[in-house]
């Protein structure tokens, strides 16, 4: 890696916490339909937080809790950015989808991991996103994002069939298959099925230790999306976008 590249990494991992304070602002706001631009509050207290908070997030001043999610987002976003400039230094617009991508699943992991839903709003600007850079690269890369797409779509849509004949509901949410159709059109059609599998194995692994540690029953609910989106950082920074 060239010197001129490892001077830009502390900007990189800067921005990335910042833009994870973004990703936390969006993942409280969309769900609960509040004024974007409103001033944070303690998720302890519901004290009015200083504007800045988003990107710094200290201890509240009037109950003292700190904002531990937010700030676990914001070293997820940091972390994923710097790895992908790390991955990919010769190759920026790599690393610039791989950033942007890491953004967007985290945003849904977020989001997914508290509430168990899967926006339309978060999953239709990424997957735009996705067909556009991939576009911008090649019409190679292009059709690799379209056919992954279409593929994990039909993927994830028999699944949810398969839920509806064995169990008489559905195993798995309609949100579900539009993360597919972004994981798909953001790694592409030949890296789509071990990426798949990260997060599949992920959630599995999360499963099997809430059985083990005796807190979950058959139907206790693991935030499958969450998982999916992680696993496909994962993949994105192994194997890079399509
Ligand atoms: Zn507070």
């Amino acid at each position: 890696m060239p010197a001129s590249s490892l001077i830009v990494l502390p900007f990189v991992a800067l921005v990335g916490f910042a833009l994870g304070g973004l990703v936390e602002l969006a993942a409280l706001r969309v769900p609960s339909r509040e004024p974007i631009l409103a001033p944070p509050t303690c998720l302890a207290c519901g004290a009015t937080r200083p504007r800045w908070a988003w990107f710094l997030p200290g201890r509240c001043r009037s109950c003292g809790a700190l904002p531990g999610t937010q700030l676990v987002l914001q070293l997820l976003t940091a972390g994923s950015l710097l790895l992908a400039w790390l991955r990919f230094p010769t190759a920026p617009l790599d690393a610039f989808r791989v950033s942007l991508f890491a953004l967007f699943l985290w945003l849904i992991a977020r989001i997914d991991w508290a509430h168990h839903l899967i926006y339309l709003v978060t999953v239709a600007p990424g997957l735009l996103l996705a067909l556009l850079l991939a576009l911008v690269e090649s019409p190679r890369t292009l059709l690799l994002a379209l056919t992954g797409m279409v593929g994990a779509t039909a993927l994830f849509a028999a699944f949810y069939g398969l839920g509806w004949l064995l169990y008489r509901r559905a195993a798995l949410g309609s949100g579900d298959i539009l993360l597919a159709a972004l994981i798909g059109a953001m790694i592409g059609a030949t890296r789509l099925l071990p990426t798949l599998l990260i997060g599949m194995l992920g959630a599995a692994f999360a499963a099997l230790w809430l059985l083990a540690r005796r807190r979950a029953g058959r139907m206790t609910y693991v935030p499958y999306g969450s998982f999916l989106a992680a696993g496909t950082v994962v993949g994105l920074l192994l194997w890079g976008p399509a």
